[in-house]
């Protein structure tokens, strides 16, 4: 569904991604881990066309859509749930979700209910708090929103960027379930994480990304096994 070949991105003088190639089939959960400025979210953000690539390509469902603007990769279902929420927080949850919708203009309300719908079912503690402004919402609470926000364009790929920075690990728990859930809803999903373990426990597959580059790749299974990620990302 998703190939990225040989990318690279600059900031500048600083290379963030060199020689990059990953991809992710349809129905697959697939995480990209490394440490601190590995350049996982660069990554995300070069597919949608949020940073300029220097070289390199990047294809959904066989389209090239490298040099398309960001507004018309999110319109070909590509949803981005960027690092650190960014919900609105003087919008209410239901106006938060309902701005999710914006990036599909092909939603008609018949389309919107439903999707409010399936998000209130797989969120239930969202639909307590409809009227609730954002910002009052805990940290995990706020992460669930993201997401939601994101599932309300009805994606076919969501691509979720450190979901679970800085939440408690009871409720990291419960974020890591919610992303089986999504997957079993039929959606494909590409994760950057840095925690390794509760990433590739989930993972079909999974990357390790170390300064801009791909250096190991397998299933999550089999990452969870190797010498070098469990030493040098699973505290093993
Ligand atoms: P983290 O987990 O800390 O978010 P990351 O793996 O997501 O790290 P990136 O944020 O993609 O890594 O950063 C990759 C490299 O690019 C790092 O060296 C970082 O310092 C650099 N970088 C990121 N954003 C910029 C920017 N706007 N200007 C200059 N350098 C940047």
């Amino acid at each position: 569904m998703l190939k990225i070949e040989n990318l690279s991105v600059n900031y500048g003088y600083i290379s963030a991604l060199s020689g990059v190639s990953l991809h992710v089939t349809e129905g697959e959960i697939v995480t990209l881990i490394g440490g601190n400025g590995a350049g996982k979210t660069t990554t995300l953000m070069a597919v949608s066309a949020l940073v300029s690539k220097f070289s390199g390509s990047i294809l959904f469902k066989g389209e090239d859509i490298s040099k398309i603007s960001p507004d018309r990769i999110v319109r070909k279902g590509i949803c981005h749930v960027p690092e650190g929420r960014k919900i609105f927080p003087d919008l209410t949850v239901y106006e938060n979700l309902i701005a999710g919708t914006i990036g599909n203009p092909s939603l008609k309300k018949q389309d919107i209910d439903c999707l409010l719908e399936e998000n209130y079912r797989l969120f239930p503690k969202l639909k307590d708090r409809t009227k609730q402004y954002g910002g009052s919402l805990s940290g995990g609470e706020q992460q669930m929103l993201a997401i939601a926000r994101g599932l309300m364009m009805d994606p076919e790929i969501i691509m979720l960027d450190e979901p679970s920075l800085g939440l408690a690990p009871i409720i990291v728990e419960e974020i890591f379930e919610l992303i089986l859930k999504i997957r079993e809803e039929g959606k494909t999903v590409l994760l950057v994480e840095q925690n390794a373990s509760m990433a590739l426990s989930i993972a079909d597959r999974g990357y390790v990304l170390e300064t801009g580059s791909i250096t190991i790749e397998g299933t999550g299974k089999d990452l969870l096994s190797d010498q070098k990620v469990k030493k040098a990302y699973l505290g093993v």
